[in-house]
């Protein structure tokens, strides 16, 4: 099998004024396709691992051959990483439903955890992603660098964002905090909920 850039449900000026419809066509068309290019080439020599979901090979990193196994890391998580955070990315959707409600109460509030969340998403060094996470049945926040994903501490991540430089230059600059506040613009919470719902099983 060979994995391949999911289409986007939305146009790339969907997201305007927040996210920028430049940054939003390279991030899917050119970013997100090198990812996807990057893990077929790791991939090629290795039949076995090619029917895996990328879901898996991320789960269980260690049974990845040493050769490839960063490429996996760092290509796979690209893959994933981008293919779940396009869906998860629509304007003008509310705040509610179950994973309101936990977030409510594992943080004391949405302010609270919008507090909690934005400052790691801001203070997280060089590149990687700021998480909203299920892990041993209850809700955190964690970073993880680069393309690292929370599949691979074996946490299910419910909403996350791309804080590397691609995702918010060309509009924001060295802004990131600027960037942190638009994205609560563009959370899609009916797809968050989804991911919640699928994660508490
Ligand atoms: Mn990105």
């Amino acid at each position: 099998m060979l994995h391949k850039l999911p289409e986007l449900s939305y146009g790339y000026d969907a997201l305007e004024p927040y996210f920028d419809k430049q940054t939003m066509e390279i991030h899917h068309t050119k970013h997100h396709q090198t990812y996807v290019d990057k893990l077929n080439a790791a991939l090629e020599d290795h039949k076995n691992l090619q029917n895996k979901e990328v879901e898996d090979l991320l789960r269980d990193l260690e049974a990845v051959p040493d050769r490839i196994r960063t490429a996996v890391r760092n290509h796979g998580g690209g893959h994933f990483n981008h293919s779940f955070f396009w869906p998860m990315l629509r304007k003008e959707t509310n705040f509610g439903g179950d994973v309101a409600q936990a977030i409510n109460s594992a943080f004391g509030g949405f302010d609270n955890f919008r507090d909690k969340f934005s400052n790691a998403a801001a203070l997280l060094f060089g590149s990687g992603w700021a998480w909203l996470v299920w892990s041993n049945n209850e809700l955190q926040v964690i970073t993880t660098p680069n393309q690292d994903n929370p599949l691979s501490l074996g946490k299910t991540p419910i909403l996350g964002i791309d804080v590397w430089e691609h995702a918010y230059y060309l509009k924001y600059q060295n802004r990131r905090p600027e960037y942190i506040n638009a994205f609560f613009n563009v959370v899609n919470w009916d797809k968050v909920n989804e991911y919640f719902h699928a994660a508490r099983g």
